[in-house]
Formats: structure tokens, sequence, C-alpha cells
């Protein structure tokens, strides 16, 4: 497991020669240098000290982030592992005003930073027929949707992978894709995420669900009864996101489903530590 950091700062700053001499990476964008370093890199305690007093003076410094990249034996030595798209393109039509979202989804939090509650009522639409490439998954843009080409739900199928569904996608004049179809995935697990405290939390006052971010430098730790053998695929309970009326809920799947995606060198999915505790039942 590496734990990758990423913060923005000044284009400016002399300090940005001084981590290049270092070996981090600094890439220059119009309004600020993005610095990204492993987290093992010897130099992670000047960085960061540097980062600290950097950001004493506003605006110097951007958001910090980290994320966790898990090696193909990390992920292969548990039961089940988070799946998350990394090929988003094509946006959900009519895409004016968001309108695809009251066409697609029902029961949507309207409040402002929420937007968790949503449930699927009717297929995708979009403006042109998927060129899928070289990948074989796809999410579109602004939503975190599985879609993926046949040859992978031929695969499942054969493979005897249990807990999904398909929805045809929709194109123009009344066409449905022949390219791509979208996951449905009917399985909700069946108890939360663990450590949530570690989740920096929002709390909708309207519809009084919390919407979770993501804690990136760690497995994602579940009771063990929250998945069982009876599906492969298992939808977390807990919301995520962070944008003003964005929400998800993220996929667990089992070792059988990541060990096909390796196999078969499917593009278009990642995948991410997720490790199962016993509980103890009460006395
Ligand atoms: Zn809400």
């Amino acid at each position: 497991m590496k734990i990758f950091h990423r913060f923005t700062m000044d284009p400016v700053d002399p300090y940005v020669d001084m981590f290049k001499t270092w070996g981090v990476i600094c890439d220059t964008y119009s309004n600020g240098v993005e610095v990204y370093f492993d987290e093992a890199h010897e130099k992670t305690a000047e960085i960061l000290a540097i980062k600290d007093e950097l950001k004493k003076t506003p605006g110097v410094v951007g958001p910090h982030g980290w994320w966790v990249d898990f090696t193909e034996e990390e992920i292969l030595a548990e039961p089940w592992a988070e799946m998350r798209m990394t090929h988003e393109s094509y946006y959900p039509q009519p895409q004016k005003h968001m309108e695809w979202k009251k066409q697609v989804y029902e029961n949507v939090c309207p409040a402002k930073w929420c937007g968790v509650g949503f449930h699927q009522k009717a297929p995708f639409r979009f403006a042109r027929e998927f060129r899928m490439g070289r990948y074989h998954f796809i999410t579109p843009y602004v939503v975190n949707e599985v879609f993926a080409v046949n040859r992978v739900f031929e695969v499942l199928q054969a493979e005897g992978i249990r807990g999904w569904e398909t929805l045809e996608a929709r194109i123009p004049n009344g066409q449905v894709s022949q390219a791509v179809k979208q996951f449905q995935f009917p399985h909700l697990a069946k108890a939360g995420l663990l450590q949530l405290e570690r989740y920096p939390v929002f709390t909708c006052e309207q519809c009084g669900v919390s919407k979770y971010r993501f804690h990136e430098r760690d497995y994602f730790y579940f009771p063990e009864h929250a998945f069982s053998s009876e599906s492969d695929f298992w939808v977390m309970q807990e919301w995520f996101g962070q944008g003003r009326f964005n929400a998800d809920r993220r996929l667990v799947v089992s070792r059988r489903v990541v060990e096909i995606a390796l196999r078969e060198k499917w593009k278009g999915v990642a995948f991410r530590g997720v490790k199962v505790l016993p509980v103890r039942s009460a006395p």
C-alpha cells in the first residue's frame, strides 16, 4: 500500500525548484503547481513542514489530499475489494439544467450540499453511440454509475458471478446502445462501514442523512457479516460525496470478480483494499 500526497501551491514559489531537485513531481497548470509525492519519500517531513509554513499566507497553498494505491497482492489477499471506475466520458442527456437527473433518478434530496437518497427509475440517455476503444468499463460524467461492454457481461455470466443485472442505455432516434449496458446492483451491504469517525461527515438538515468524504489513507473496514456469498457485488449503505448536489454509494466486489478483471485485463476499473473484521456478538 502506497500513500500519495497532493496539494497545490503558487506557481512562482521558489520551493517548487527545490522540490523538483528532490524528485518530487510538480506539474504546472495555469493557476498553480500540483505537488505530488509518495509518503515514503525521504523528504516527506521537510515537504510537509514547508507546506505548513506557506499555509500561513492565505491562498498560497491549496487543499491537501491523499490517495492510496494498493498492489494486486494486497487486493487479492482479502475476500472483498472496492471497485472504482477510472474511465469517465459522455454526459447524460438532456444535459441542460441537469434535466437528465429528474428523468433518471427519483427521491434525490434537493437540499444544497446533499443529493443523497436517489433511486434510478429510468435508463440513462446519451447524445450518441458509445465508442469504447480499448476500455471495457465507463462511467458517464457527473455520476458514479457502472457501464460496460457486452464482453464483460458474457464473462460474468459464464463464470457464475452473482448479484448483478443490466439496464439498456438509450441513444438518439429511439435506439438502444449496442456498445454498452448499465450495471444494476440490487444487494445493499447488510452492515455499514466501521470506523466512520475517520470520515469527514456532512449531515443534511432536510433529510437527516449523512454524507461522508473518503478517508483516503487506508483500507475500508467492514464487519464480517456485511457481505455474504449470496452476491459477488454489494453496494455500501453509506452515501459519499462532497459536491453541492452530488452523492453516490460505492461498490464492493468479491475476490472472484477481482481475479476475473485482472485475468481479462479489463480497463476502466481499479480496486481498493477492503478488510472485514470479526465483530463480537453481544453477551
Ligand atoms: Zn438531504
